[in-house]
């Protein structure tokens, strides 16, 4: 197993007591597979992502990338956050070449890898360029050469696309598909965004609302070179009616439970 998570649970301490967001949390998954993790906001998605990148600690149960337990981040994880993360005064390829640099990689080792992942992600013209110059769809670009430049075993995206507009989105998505098929760098991605789940996966884990537990995992049995033609397919709309399901229950449950908390006692 690449990636192993197992009976992982995160309970937050807040003012009055404590908040578990994550509940006997299991996943796995092998390598070169592309999976996505849906779930509401509050869910505990962003949550369990830090814990596999290493930038939180789990209250119990553990990681494991290739059999070792995480105990912080390392460049074998790479992460994308949905938040443009790259530093401003730094060009494209400064961007790229950081964190080789951090990790003492030789100047012309990080030359060859930040030439050969600007390429992958069509950007090799704007190497010099600043990231305001760029639209969100490109400084996605960037961010996701820099994670990919680390050569991660595994390559962690936090709804990368969710500040994006829908057509460029939609573009990202298909180019993360390309990326994916060129690289074959496993992928573990969480989103809200059913459509983006369905399209891009192989198995899709779907989470409860609060705390974050998984309700039910589903095999996306579709072509795995897929192009947005796909999105017509009737089986297409099947699985995305069936992930919109579940996630349609989980928030019903939710509100059920909140109205009842907000019922004034009758005396
Ligand atoms: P999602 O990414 O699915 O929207 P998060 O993982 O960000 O959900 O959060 C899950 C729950 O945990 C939320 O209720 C959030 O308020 C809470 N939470 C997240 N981080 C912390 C923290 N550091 N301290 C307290 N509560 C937190
Ligand atoms: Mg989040």
């Amino acid at each position: 197993m690449h990636l192993q998570v197992s009976q992982l649970h995160k309970q937050f301490p807040i003012r009055r007591g404590s908040l578990v967001a994550l509940k006997n949390i299991n996943l796995q998954i092998e390598e070169g597979e592309c999976i996505c993790a849906v779930g509401a906001s509050g869910s505990g998605k962003s949550t369990l992502l830090r814990l596999i990148a290493g930038l939180d600690t789990p209250t119990a149960g553990e990681v494991l990338v290739d059999g070792v337990r995480v105990t912080g981040p390392g460049p074998d994880r790479g992460m994308v956050f949905q938040s443009y993360t790259l530093y401003p005064w730094m060009t494209v390829a400064e961007n790229v070449g950081f964190g080789l640099k951090l990790q003492g990689v030789s100047s012309v080792e990080r030359r060859r890898r930040v030439a050969y992942y600007l390429e992958v992600v069509g950007l090799s013209g704007f190497a010099k360029s600043l990231p305001k110059e760029l639209s969100g769809g490109m400084k996605q670009r960037v961010a996701i050469a820099r994670a990919l430049a680390s050569q991660p075993k595994i390559l962690l995206m936090d709804e990368p696309f969710g500040a994006l507009d829908v057509q460029t989105k939609e573009a990202m998505q298909q180019f993360l598909l390309e990326v994916w098929q060129r690289t074959r760098t496993t992928i573990f991605m969480i989103t809200h965004d059913v459509e983006e789940a369905v399209f891009l996966s192989q198995r899709i884990y779907v989470l409860s609302s609060r705390p974050g537990t998984v309700k039910e995992e589903l095999s996306i049995k579709l072509p795995s070179d897929r192009t947005y033609e796909i999105k017509c397919n009737p089986l297409f709309q099947d699985y995305k009616d069936r992930v919109m399901g579940l996630l349609r229950a989980e928030e019903d449950k939710t509100l059920l439970k909140s109205s009842f908390q907000e019922l004034p006692m009758v005396v």
